[in-house]
């Protein structure tokens, strides 16, 4: 017999570890059951909000592994939240089924209760329906009131910095589409990883507050999510291409141009590009270290508007498209 709403719900999204529960997780009154969640703050902090819907065909393969994919989209949106500063509280999920396949169902709860204990983010609730296969989450943070990393605060004179390694995800799209053949399994396997892991900076954002004056994650590609902050601040960027960091395998895959391009250009790195002044780069260093996250600085905050890249020899480097543009 086919299952029932109500017990499919039990069985994959109110699961010990998955669910949220009073007794594990602080700021939870109420988990999943009710007809809402309840969630209590400590005195003086803010809730840091964001969703993000995928859609299938559009945002990922339909035939995508579900625990993979169930992953990767609560990182994406655990980003945002690493990207204001935020910590985690939970999450709610509207998930829209075309058909009860309780396979696919097995690896996409598993893959969320691996992301939501390894992040500390469980699951408050949500909403389970029948239509296209579509995965909207909604993630909730805690903040110290005021303190939140926006893309507003940036000044002329400032150093930008980004963290990690840049464009391997934007190559793995190259490999999912079997275009690159010159590519080990090795090398094919790190960039996949790259697209279907990335690893929210969560850390390194919380580490920022107080430090950096704007902070987004790349999600668009540098130079599209710069441009934002740019855009929000009233200010330009010169950043130096020569110490931008290029991941190791677009080096070894692609010619050096090429190689540049993704790394600024592809999206989904799921890095932080920030803004500090130079009186804070040994504190910024110490947020890296004590994160053990890489971080690099890559250029300075100007006068003016939009981004510039300049090669060693001081020439500035054009690129084609600065990032991917939804509806263009
Ligand atoms: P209502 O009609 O009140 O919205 P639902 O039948 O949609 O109730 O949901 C019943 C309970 O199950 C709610 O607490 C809801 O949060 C939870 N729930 C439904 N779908 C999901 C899901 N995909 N993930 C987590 N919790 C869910
Ligand atoms: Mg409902």
């Amino acid at each position: 017999m086919a299952l029932s709403e109500f017990e499919l719900i039990n069985r994959y999204f109110r699961r010990p570890g998955l669910a949220a529960d009073p007794e594990v997780h602080p700021c939870v009154v109420l988990g999943p059951g009710d007809d809402c969640a309840l969630l209590e703050l400590p005195a003086g902090q803010q809730l840091a909000l964001s969703l993000d819907v995928l859609v299938a065909g559009v945002h990922f393969p339909e035939d995508a592994d579900p625990h993979l994919l169930a992953g990767r989209a609560l990182a994406v949106n655990l980003s945002d939240l690493a990207a204001m500063g935020a910590t985690p509280l939970g999450f709610t999920l509207g998930l829209t089924l075309p058909r009860i396949d309780e396979t696919w169902l097995q690896g996409f709860s598993d893959g969320l209760l691996d992301a939501a204990a390894r992040y500390c983010c469980p699951l408050l609730g949500g909403d389970t329906t029948r239509g296209p296969l579509q995965i909207a989450i909604q993630v909730q943070g805690r903040l110290a009131a005021g303190t939140a990393l926006r893309r507003d605060g940036a000044k002329a004179g400032d150093d930008v910095y980004v963290s990690g390694q840049l464009g391997r995800a934007g190559l793995a799209l190259s490999v999912l589409q079997n275009k690159l053949p010159a590519a080990s399994a090795m090398q094919r396997d790190e960039l996949l990883v790259a697209y279907y892991r990335p690893e929210p900076r969560l850390p390194l954002g919380v580490a920022l507050r107080g430090l950096a004056t704007s902070a987004q994650d790349v999600s668009d590609g540098v130079l599209a999510d710069l441009g934002h902050i740019a855009r929000a601040s009233g200010v330009a960027m010169q950043l130096h291409a020569e110490q931008v960091p290029v991941a190791a395998t677009l080096s070894a895959l692609c010619a050096p141009a090429q190689a540049l391009q993704l790394a600024l250009t592809a999206g989904d790195d799921y890095e932080l590009v920030f803004t500090a002044s130079p009186a804070q780069r040994t504190a910024i260093a110490d947020a890296a270290a004590t994160t053990g996250t890489a971080v690099a600085r890559i250029g300075r905050v100007t006068a003016g508007t939009g981004i510039e890249v300049v090669a060693a020899d001081g020439s500035v480097i054009l690129f084609p498209s600065a990032g991917y543009l939804h509806f263009s």
